[in-house]
């Protein structure tokens, strides 16, 4: 099933606006809203209903018939929207968006291709650390306005914990210097909720890189609707809700840790030594969190760069001028080394400059 949304003044195709935050045709500014369009908008959905996927040799790529002009257009298995490879129409794949496929919710795009890409450069002039013809004219090949699909999910952390915490006090005692150092056992019981910790669903995006997207504004969050969709890329999860749990699971443990040890005070030293701790889902949805993903080529080498397209916060790993990092690192060298030498003279020593 293919869902194309085609304005109703003109035919052109329809696509989600990050500015008006409404889907706009770009040929003759017709707009509509998301949720005006999926009651009896489904009208206009075109909507093929032999569910034409022709599944290929390799099962991880299907192919679907383009309603603009008929020709087929390849997908990798977990595309949910993509754009005709020929004529450019915005293709969503409806039949990867229902039952236990649909999203619950979505963050619509806020931030336009334009903007992101104007901040994208900015950000690279700034990287002190990277060659200064990267900086000055980075050479975007190619941008990808992206739902990425994560998990979000509200956990209930309950356990307890031991700590070992010293107090210490210093004295002289005649001619000697006396450290006297208290030990003592804490326990600590906790019970704890934790709502919206993101993890991303989706095997090609890095997990590192997903992670300092966020955080992402839940009061964005709209109930999902297909026609966001429209004009951009979007992916349904590899991973079930299930198995990210694991690695929320850490996520949680840590700000366990955080939260017991912030709880304890009046020690000059706290470790945690035992814990068992019990981290259970109390809910789970499946939201599509919006990105633009910027490829870049340098010397011949691939770089991609990643922008939360709801609050403008972008990451990626850089190329790195090892000049540039020496001459830094220079400048702070030889800041230390005069504070020496100023700290012997002043204690009276003799430097050998
Ligand atoms: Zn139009
Ligand atoms: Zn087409």
């Amino acid at each position: 099933m293919v869902f194309q949304y085609k304005c109703p003044d003109c035919g052109a195709d329809l696509k989600f606006d990050a500015n008006q935050g409404m889907i706009a045709c770009e040929n003759c500014g017709h707009t509509e809203k998301v949720e005006e369009m999926t009651g009896d908008g489904q009208l206009r959905q075109s909507t093929d209903t032999d569910h034409q996927d022709v599944p290929m040799e390799d099962s991880s790529v299907v192919s679907y018939q383009c309603q603009n002009c008929g020709a087929f257009v390849m997908t990798d298995k977990n595309t949910t929207a993509t754009k005709c490879s020929f004529c450019q129409a915005p293709i969503i794949l409806g039949d990867r968006l229902e039952g236990m496929l649909k999203p619950d919710y979505c963050i619509p795009f806020k931030i336009d291709r334009q903007t992101a890409d104007l901040a994208f450069k900015k950000w690279a002039k700034r990287l002190r650390f990277s060659p200064m013809d990267f900086r000055k004219s980075v050479k975007v090949k190619k941008v990808e306005g992206l739902y990425a699909p994560f998990w979000v999910y509200n956990c209930i952390g309950q356990g307890e914990a031991m700590l070992k915490c010293t107090t210490s006090h210093h004295y002289t005692e005649g001619s000697y210097d006396v450290t006297e150092t208290n030990h003592y056992d804490v326990y600590r019981s906790v019970d704890t909720t934790f709502k919206g910790i993101p993890a991303d669903a989706s095997e090609r995006l890095e997990d590192r890189l997903m992670d300092i997207m966020e955080p992402f504004d839940y009061s964005q969050l709209v109930k999902f609707e297909a026609p966001y969709l429209t004009g951009y890329l979007a992916e349904k999860y590899d991973y079930t809700d299930k198995e990210m749990f694991p690695r929320v699971q850490k996520r949680v443990s840590n700000y366990m840790d955080s939260y017991i040890l912030d709880s304890v005070h009046g020690y000059d030293t706290k470790n945690i030594s035992e814990r068992h701790y019990n981290i259970n889902r109390s809910y789970t949805s499946y939201c599509l969190f919006p990105i633009w993903i910027n490829y870049v080529t340098y010397k011949d080498k691939d770089y991609s760069f990643a922008m939360n397209a709801e609050t403008g916060k972008i990451a990626g790993k850089p190329p790195i001028s090892v000049p540039n990092v020496l001459a830094h690192i220079g400048v702070s060298t030889v800041a230390i080394f005069i504070l020496l030498r100023l700290l012997v003279v002043l204690l009276g020593g003799t430097f050998l400059w």
